[in-house]
């Protein structure tokens, strides 16, 4: 089994989904007391989150990509940033390590394609919906049509994010302004949605929706899981 490096901490509550995914998925594979290799880095994400707001995503860079040097220092064998926003560095991280990196808007591309999803809905931080490194690399690279909320809405989106779910806060209301947006992006075409934030599931699950949902974090963990354990067929 393969050593999972997690870069983890943004926030801690999504990083606490991973954990106990990727060990639940370890222990369905394998069975018996069954659990993954893990290194986990997990940052002090009020300081990641400051050098967001200011726009300083170099700064964030460096945090990260010395978290990556002492993950594969001690012996992690790839690398995944549990977090979809942080993939705006993911290029400077993978600079300065040997390790793979897996990254998270491609494996969610690839379940996509193999449901045959090729026009989906984003929810995300602003900077995942707005800027080209998560759409980009999801159209021009894998060929998916995004759509996105209104700016109105992605503002809404982006607080409650921030304000609640990375603080352990779940109010009804917010998934109802969710449910309110999900409809709107069905309107505009969507016929599948990427809750493109690692924090994103803890508001909104399949069964508040009638559109298919494409949980991030879900995939990346399960994509982690087949990578560690050599296994690229295993439907977990
Ligand atoms: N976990 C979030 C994401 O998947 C947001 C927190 C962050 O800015 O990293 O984008």
């Amino acid at each position: 089994m393969k050593i999972i490096g997690m870069l983890g901490g943004m926030s801690w509550e999504s990083t606490s989904s991973y954990y106990r995914l990727i060990n639940e998925g370890v222990k369905t594979a394998l069975g018996g007391f069954s659990s993954a290799k893990i290194c986990l880095y997990s940052v002090d994400f009020q300081e990641i989150e400051e050098l967001q707001r200011r726009g300083d995503w170099q700064g964030t860079a460096d945090i990260l990509s010395s978290a990556a040097r002492s993950l594969e220092a001690v012996g992690a064998d790839f690398l995944m940033i549990c977090t979809n926003t942080m993939h705006k560095v993911a290029s400077e991280i993978e600079d300065v390590i040997a390790i793979p990196l897996l990254h998270i808007a491609d494996a969610t591309a690839d379940k996509l394609k193999d449901d045959g999803a090729n026009r989906v809905g984003l929810l995300g931080t602003r900077f995942t919906m707005e800027e080209d490194f998560y759409r980009t690399r999801l159209n021009d690279v894998h060929g998916i049509e995004v759509v996105i909320p209104a700016d109105d809405d992605m503002d809404i989106v982006h607080r409650v994010i921030f304000e609640e779910l990375c603080m352990g806060k779940v109010p009804e209301s917010s998934r109802q302004e969710y449910q309110r947006i999900v409809t709107l992006l069905q309107k505009d075409g969507a016929d599948a949605l990427i809750l493109g934030c690692t924090e994103i599931a803890m508001l909104i699950q399949q069964r508040h929706t009638h559109v298919t949902l494409y949980d991030t974090t879900k995939i990346h963990v399960m994509a982690a899981v087949r990578y560690a354990l050599d296994r690229s067929g295993m439907n977990l």
